[in-house]
C-alpha cells in the first residue's frame, strides 16, 4: 500500500510542494476533510482525543552535521507521537508546519518528509494539512491527533506510594550515539551503527503504551529530557517520592565501552531515548509485564514509589553499595 509517491523538481513552488506531499489516500476512517481545504475535519468516534504540539528549530534540536534530512524528519515526528505514547493514547493524524530557508533545496525537503511518512506508515497516520513558508532557519512544527479510550489517558499525577517504578528499553544510547558522531575521528566502539540509530531513529513505545489500556492505574512520562528530569516531573506532580536502583538502570551491553562519567551522565540525564517511564500498583505488575511481552518490548523494574516520609517531589538513587543519593532534576539539552 503506497499512500504518496514523492516526486520533487527542483523549480517547484509551495503549492507544488503541498500537491507533492499530499497523499493520495488517508486511511483514518475518522477523517472527514484532508489537505486541501482552510482546515481539515475529523469526526469524533466516543474515545477521548488527545493532542500536542512540538517545534524543532535547526541548530538548536537537531545539526546537520549529525542529522541528514530523513533522520531529521524521521525524529521529529517521532519525539511528536512519543509525547501521545506517554499519554497512552494511539496516534492518527499529524499537521507540518514548515520555515523553509533558500539554501534548502527541495530534495532534502523533500527527504524531510519521507523521513516523517516512514514512521507515519509504520502507525497508520495520516498527514492532514499544515504550513509552508520561507524564513530563515529550518523549523518543523508538528500538531499529532490521536485517540485513547474514555478515561484511559495515563497523566504523571497518578503515582502512589507503593507503585513499582518501571521503564522500556535501555537508557543513554541516544546520547551514545551522538558522541560517536561527533567524534568521527577518535577511536572505533563496538555497536556503533546500533547507537546512531538510536540517535537519528528512536521508536516511540506506542504499541507497549496502548497494550496498557486494560490497567486502570498506570502513571506515563516519556524519557525526552532524561530519566533524572521526567521521574521527577512525576514525583512532582504526584507528590510522592521516586527510588530508584542504580544498578537496575537498563542500559545496552556495549554502553560499558564509554567511559563512567559519561556513562553515569547520559543514562540519567542525555534524553532523547523516547523510552517511557512509567509507575504502576504491585498488583497490576505482571499485566504490565505482559503487556511487554505482546508488544516485544524490554521492560525493567527499577525502583519504587515512596508518598510518606522525605523527599517528596523528588529522586533518589541507591547505589549497588546500598548509598542513597538525591538524583537533581537536570536534563541534557539536545544543542547538536
Ligand atoms: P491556507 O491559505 O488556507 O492556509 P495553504 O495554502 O497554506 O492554505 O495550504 C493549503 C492546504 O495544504 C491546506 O490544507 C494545508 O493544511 C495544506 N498544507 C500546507 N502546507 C502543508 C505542509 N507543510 N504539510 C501538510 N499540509 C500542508
Ligand atoms: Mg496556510
Amino acid at each position: 500500500m503506497i499512500k504518496y509517491l514523492l516526486k520533487v523538481d527542483i523549480n517547484m513552488d509551495e503549492f507544488q510542494f503541498i500537491n507533492k506531499i499530499k497523499q493520495d489516500f488517508y486511511v483514518q476512517p475518522s477523517l472527514h476533510k484532508g489537505i486541501g481545504d482552510d482546515a481539515a475535519v475529523i469526526r469524533e468516534n466516543g474515545q477521548d482525543i488527545v493532542t500536542a504540539v512540538d517545534i524543532f528549530v535547526e541548530n538548536i534540536h537537531f545539526s546537520r552535521q549529525t542529522m541528514q534530512p530523513f533522520h531529521i524528519g524521521y525524529k521529529a515526528l517521532a519525539a511528536n507521537i512519543s509525547d501521545l505514547a506517554a499519554m497512552g493514547a494511539t496516534p492518527a493524524y499529524y499537521l507540518v508546519a514548515v520555515v523553509i530557508p533558500k539554501k534548502w533545496s527541495e530534495m532534502e525537503l523533500a527527504e524531510i518528509f519521507s523521513g516523517m511518512q516512514l514512521l507515519a506508515d509504520r502507525h497508520n497516520l495520516d498527514l492532514i494539512g499544515g504550513d509552508t513558508v520561507s524564513g530563515n532557519e529550518l523549523t518543523i512544527s508538528i500538531t499529532v491527533i490521536g485517540y485513547v479510550n474514555k478515561d484511559k489517558a495515563r497523566y504523571r499525577n497518578q503515582a502512589k506510594d507503593g507503585d513499582i517504578v518501571f521503564v522500556t528499553g535501555t537508557l543513554g544510547d541516544s546520547r551514545a550515539g551522538l558522541h560517536i558522531l561527533e567524534n568521527p575521528q577518535t577511536c572505533k566502539y563496538k555497536d556503533e551503527q546500533y547507537f546512531i540509530k538510536r540517535h537519528q531513529q528512536p521508536t516511540p513505545r506506542i504499541h507497549f503504551a496502548s497494550a496498557l489500556n486494560n490497567i486502570s492505574r498506570v502513571t506515563l512520562n516519556d524519557i525526552s529530557d532524561g530519566i533524572a528530569n521526567e521521574a521527577a516531573e512525576i514525583a512532582e506532580a504526584s507528590n510522592v517520592a521516586i527510588h530508584l536502583y542504580d544498578e537496575k538502570i537498563p542500559v545496552h551491553p556495549s554502553f560499558k565501552q564509554f567511559n563512567p562519567y559519561d556513562q553515569y551522565q547520559w543514562k540519567y540525564f542525555g534524553g532523547e531515548d523516547f523510552e517511557l517511564l512509567g509507575t504502576v500498583p504491585a498488583d497490576d505488575w505482571p499485566k504490565v509485564k505482559n503487556s511487554a511481552q505482546q508488544t516485544n518490548t524490554k521492560l525493567n523494574k527499577i525502583g519504587y514509589v515512596l508518598a510518606n516520609g522525605q523527599g517528596i517531589g523528588k529522586v533518589y538513587i541507591h547505589s549497588a553499595n546500598n548509598v542513597t543519593s538525591f538524583l537533581p532534576k537536570k536534563g541534557y539539552t539536545h544543542l547538536k
